[in-house]
């Protein structure tokens, strides 16, 4: 039976550390099989939209994806065109090699992460990436991903890489859930900017 780890927060060195490639004959092997259920039970729980080893204190290179319908639910129209939002299916990603795909251009938007608590902030990602992995059956798999997919997938693989969104993050939009919910969450990008970027910065 699969459980919910507890997930370790913000200040915790696993989640500010590089993780370890996981060799790949060891996908297989009945410790890593039982982090990979453990890590979707947990994400489902808490619920997220992905997890990464190093949430759940381990450092290795494992994340889980999936963004489910219900998580659309309620968002306007417009929000969801902008931010590409669709339903991602289940992902497991080993080992993973991030391309950005600088043509695509990037994209500014909210997120949250269930190791930084109760805190929310625009942060630019690429609109379009590759990713080289291993599934969780160590099969070689090619992602070709844009949109919330995208970004979903440069977070969690941000966790392998020992960052979080908020080093990234733009420091005037970093708020709290609650204050995100009432005020923000169904504006645009630009009206936030607008609202929340002192006005010189707004010139490009
Ligand atoms: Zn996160």
């Amino acid at each position: 039976m699969s459980l919910a780890l507890p997930i370790v927060l913000q200040g915790n060195p696993v989640l500010h550390t590089a993780a370890q490639e996981v060799p790949v004959e060891e996908i297989a092997s009945p410790k890593i099989q039982e982090l990979i259920q453990n890590m979707i039970h947990t994400m489902r729980n808490a619920p997220g939209a992905g997890l990464a080893a190093p949430q759940v204190g381990e450092s290795l290179q494992i994340a889980v994806i999936e963004y489910p319908k219900k998580f659309l639910a309620g968002m306007p129209a417009e929000v969801l065109l902008e931010r590409g939002m669709v339903e991602v299916p289940l992902h497991v990603i080993i080992n993973p090699e991030l391309t950005l795909i600088e043509t695509a251009g990037t994209a500014e938007f909210f997120e949250g992460c269930l190791s930084v608590g109760d805190k929310r902030g625009i942060i630019p990602r690429a609109k379009a990436v590759e990713v080289r992995c291993l599934n969780e059956k160590g099969e070689q798999v090619l992602i070709k991903a844009e949109g919330w997919f995208a970004r979903i997938l440069q977070h969690e693989i941000g966790h392998l890489c020992g960052e979080l969104f908020v080093d990234k993050a733009f420091p005037e939009t970093l708020m709290t859930e609650e204050e995100y919910q009432t005020n923000w969450r169904s504006k645009t990008i630009d009206q936030i900017k607008t609202a929340l970027f002192k006005s010189e910065e707004l010139t490009e």
